[in-house]
């Protein structure tokens, strides 16, 4: 499938990346917070926030996977983390590249909760509210976007693309359901 028009410029992304990260400053300001971000495709745009959070805030990473078609997720959200996961009393912000059909958060927030995690908000660079399945609050949101399949900046499509430091639409065949 071939790269489509670049939607979002490297400078758009850091410029509107560090909007937000000063408001998630601003917020939480002295209050110790733990950052659990998706793996894999939040990974870039977690690099980027996390250079205007300050000091004194902690990373997870977890992986979530979801079981459809190559550029959908299905209905099951499977959770695994890297090591420890303690989230008891921890205000938590959790991150990912983008919210579709907002399963994925939806799933892995309420997991953080039974967790015992004392608050969860959610951080995603984009948002495709078009695609909606499950009512998921967005704390922070960088971008909305139409119905379209984008890569770069940490999103994939078959593993390829993630390195691109801008978005781009990938030019697929219609979408099958
Ligand atoms: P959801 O559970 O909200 O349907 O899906 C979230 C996950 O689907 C995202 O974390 C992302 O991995 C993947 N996804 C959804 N839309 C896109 C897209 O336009 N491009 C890419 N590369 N991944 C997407
Ligand atoms: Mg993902």
């Amino acid at each position: 499938m071939p790269l489509g028009k670049v939607l979002l410029s490297a400078e758009q992304i850091a410029s509107r990346v560090g909007e937000l990260g000063l408001r998630i400053r601003r917020d939480y300001e002295d209050q110790p917070l733990t950052i659990v971000a998706i793996l894999q495709g939040a990974i870039v745009f977690l690099g980027e926030l996390l250079k205007h959070l300050g000091a004194g805030v902690t990373v997870e990473l977890i992986e979530a996977s979801s079981y459809g078609t190559a550029t959908a997720s299905g209905g099951q959200v499977t959770l695994r983390r890297y090591g420890r996961l303690d989230v008891r009393d921890r205000d938590v912000l959790l991150v990912d590249d983008i919210a579709d059909t907002g399963r994925t958060l939806a799933a892995v927030a309420r997991q953080l909760e039974a967790m015992g995690a004392r608050s969860v908000r959610t951080c995603v660079l984009l948002d495709k509210p078009s695609r909606r399945e499950v009512d998921v609050e967005l704390s922070y949101r960088g971008f909305e976007i139409d119905d379209v399949f984008v890569v770069g900046f940490g999103l994939d499509h078959a593993g390829r693309y993630r390195t691109l430091p801008y978005i781009a639409c990938l030019d697929e065949p219609a979408r099958k359901e």
